[in-house]
């Protein structure tokens, strides 16, 4: 199939051309989250932008396998190994047990997604579902010479590889930057930059979920569960890797040091990241200020998805600002865009000439490197240009299948929350007009009948200075 989709690929730093390994199939891995505690909004751009990949790549006719891994044991308080467990951590926060923590806030992220249209990956694996597989590829990369055992625990031996460093040329000082300094030194390592792969000691004993393994009672490093999920779901040959520009260091560069150690080859020929939602103050995050999540922003009475809207306006490459006028600005938008679409008269022929030079402009502004805010730049066009209302909501929908913003549904959803069906709003517009046009010919008597017609059903009509409008009376 024609190769047409371009993004920039965290390996080569360019813009690539995408070419899967297989024809027509691409097998993508997601970083899950990890489940403590809610996921604020920076993470959820991750996943929307993600979301977005994954729909683009099946609108242009792929055929998408993703897995996704849960992190619900292993991921410390630093990146770089050290600290306590999140989970134990939340788990002490609110008085429960780990695994209910982790129920918790997994069904929680589940269902912020849902809100905000994005699509569950075909698998989702928690860690600890695979702690046999865990000490499977462990034992390997002891065998091979790429691990050892310090202090009771497994690390890997970075030292090891040619190129650790593999997304860049910085130096480990750079790059560590992003890993909070206030951490103590681990004296087990070898090498400052080696990774514990299964922890048996830890400062934090309080540790309740430990696994028997052949180096004792323990648990795996967060590192390991990434490298594995991916290829218990999709082989040794993996086309794309997706997650937040702050995985990259140390997350990302850890799971390809193991994991083309383990398998011998490469690994996974694309990295996609999506850049941080920041506020004012810089980096949004969970352990500052105030602490952005989706239930906060429909208390607040936003549509989930204006959010969405907002994620989409930007580019994934960039950092995006977050505030409150401008998502005030997103909502007016909004609003005003479904009600454009919902609105039109869908009956009537399709133009399929029309249909098929529009539905080329979307995907050409998806496959260069996923500019999505050009996408709907093409919807706006799309719905200025001359056409039927049927060509322009086929395309809506069609558009939709990537945009997942609810574009031909929300404005009846909405209505219908005012208690207004969008079938009697069609009505009662279209007399208004015919009314209009019985005006425009001086034929009073006629345009009184129709608002005594409407009277009769309920329905009163108010001449104002910026038009008819209507209401419901009982
Ligand atoms: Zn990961």
């Amino acid at each position: 199939m024609e190769n047409k989709l371009s993004f920039y690929n965290t390996l080569t730093r360019k813009v690539e051309q995408f070419i899967p390994n297989e024809d027509g199939k691409v097998g993508m891995y997601t970083c899950g989250p990890t489940v403590y505690h809610f996921a604020h909004i920076g993470n959820l751009r991750s996943y929307i932008m993600e979301d977005l990949l994954e729909k683009t790549l099946r609108y242009i006719g792929y055929d998408v396998k993703r897995v996704m891994n849960i992190t619900d044991v292993g991921h410390l308080s630093s990146d770089a190994d050290t600290g306590e467990d999140k989970m134990l951590a939340g788990a002490k926060r609110e008085h429960k047990s780990v695994m209910e923590i982790a129920k918790f806030y997994t069904d929680a992220f589940f269902s912020d997604c849902k809100k905000l249209n994005i699509k569950t990956p075909d698998v989702v694996e928690p860690a600890t579902n695979c702690i046999s597989e865990f000490i499977h590829m462990i034992e390997v990369l002891l065998e091979k010479g790429y691990a050892y055992e310090s202090g009771g625990n497994i690390y890997f031996d970075t030292s090891k590889l040619d190129d650790y460093y593999v997304f860049s040329s910085q130096n480990e000082k750079e790059l560590l930057v992003g890993v909070r300094d206030d951490v103590e030194e681990d004296s087990n390592k070898k090498n400052k930059s080696d990774f514990v792969l299964w922890f048996t000691k830890s400062k934090f004993d309080s540790q309740e979920l430990k696994w028997d393994s052949p180096w004792g009672m323990g648990y795996p490093g967060w590192h390991i569960e990434c490298s594995c999920i991916s290829m218990k779901h999709l082989g040794e040959y993996m086309d794309i890797h997706c997650g937040g520009v702050d995985n990259i260091f140390p997350h990302h560069t850890n799971e390809i040091a193991q994991s083309e150690a383990y398998v011998g080859h490469k690994w996974c020929n694309y990295w996609f990241h999506v850049h941080h939602l920041n506020d004012k103050s810089g980096k949004m995050s969970k352990s500052k200020g105030d602490f952005l999540t989706i239930s906060l922003l429909e208390k607040k009475n936003y549509d989930p998805l204006v959010y969405r809207f907002f994620c989409l306006q930007s580019h994934y490459r960039k950092p995006l600002e977050f505030s409150y006028d401008v998502l005030d600005n997103m909502s007016a938008a909004y609003d005003k865009l479904v009600k454009k679409i919902g609105t039109l008269d869908k009956t009537g022929a399709v133009d399929s000439s029309k249909f098929d030079a529009y539905r080329e402009k979307f995907e050409a502004a998806l496959c260069d490197d996923l500019n999505s805010s050009m996408a709907i730049t093409v919807l706006y066009d799309m719905l200025k240009d001359e056409m039927s209302d049927a060509t322009k909501a086929a395309l809506a929908e069609s558009f939709d299948e990537v945009l997942s913003l609810d574009l031909t549904t929300a404005h009846a959803a909405k209505e219908a929350d005012r208690g207004v069906d969008a079938e009697l709003e069609a009505y009662v517009l279209a007399k208004i007009e015919e009314r209009k046009a019985a005006k425009k010919e001086k034929d009073f008597a006629k345009a009184d009948a129709i608002r005594e017609e409407l009277l009769e059903k309920g329905i009163a009509l108010e001449d104002t200075r910026e038009g008819v409008k209507w209401k419901k009376i009982n």
